[in-house]
């Protein structure tokens, strides 16, 4: 399988909870790599952007008002089948759906406060790492 390159986000809630390094242990003992990590305070005009895919949807507000109330942990990890393999770690996206032992099912509140943000493909991995992280961070 592959190597990749996935985008980590622990969410506003995940700080709040105090279990950003319960969580990145979690990555790391999964053999997901941190390439590299920022603790940032996004703003409602920069949750936007990011999200601006989910812009017509209904909890788009709701969503990017959560994600600019706090600092986030970003994160690129890298790994064999980095991009699914995160997306296993992190649970379903409903932490009611989510299987036990992942990280939305034991720290998600619910279906929009879900503690991890990860890319769900090639494609927006590499949009959203280059949303965040300039090439020259990211040769390590
Ligand atoms: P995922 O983060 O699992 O890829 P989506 O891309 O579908 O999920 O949604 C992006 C984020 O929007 C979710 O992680 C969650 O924070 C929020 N969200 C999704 N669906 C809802 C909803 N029905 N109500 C409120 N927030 C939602
Ligand atoms: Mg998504």
């Amino acid at each position: 399988m592959a190597i990749e390159r996935t985008l980590s986000i622990i969410k506003p809630d995940g700080v709040e909870k105090n279990v950003v390094g319960n969580i990145l242990n979690r990555f790391e003992s999964a053999s997901l790599k941190i390439v590299v990590l920022k603790m940032v305070h996004l703003s409602k005009k920069e949750a936007e952007g990011f999200y601006a895919v989910h812009k017509d949807r209904p909890f788009f507000e709701e969503l990017t008002t959560f994600m600019s109330r706090g600092p986030v942990v970003i994160t690129v990890l890298e790994g064999e089948d980095a991009i699914n393999k995160n997306r296993t770690i992190m649970g379903a996206t409903n932490p009611a759906e989510a299987d036990e032992g992942t990280i939305r099912k034991d720290f998600a509140k619910d279906v929009g406060e879900n503690s991890v943000h990860g890319s769900d493909g090639p494609d927006t991995a590499k949009v959203e790492i280059g949303y965040f992280f300039a090439e020259t961070e990211l040769v390590n």
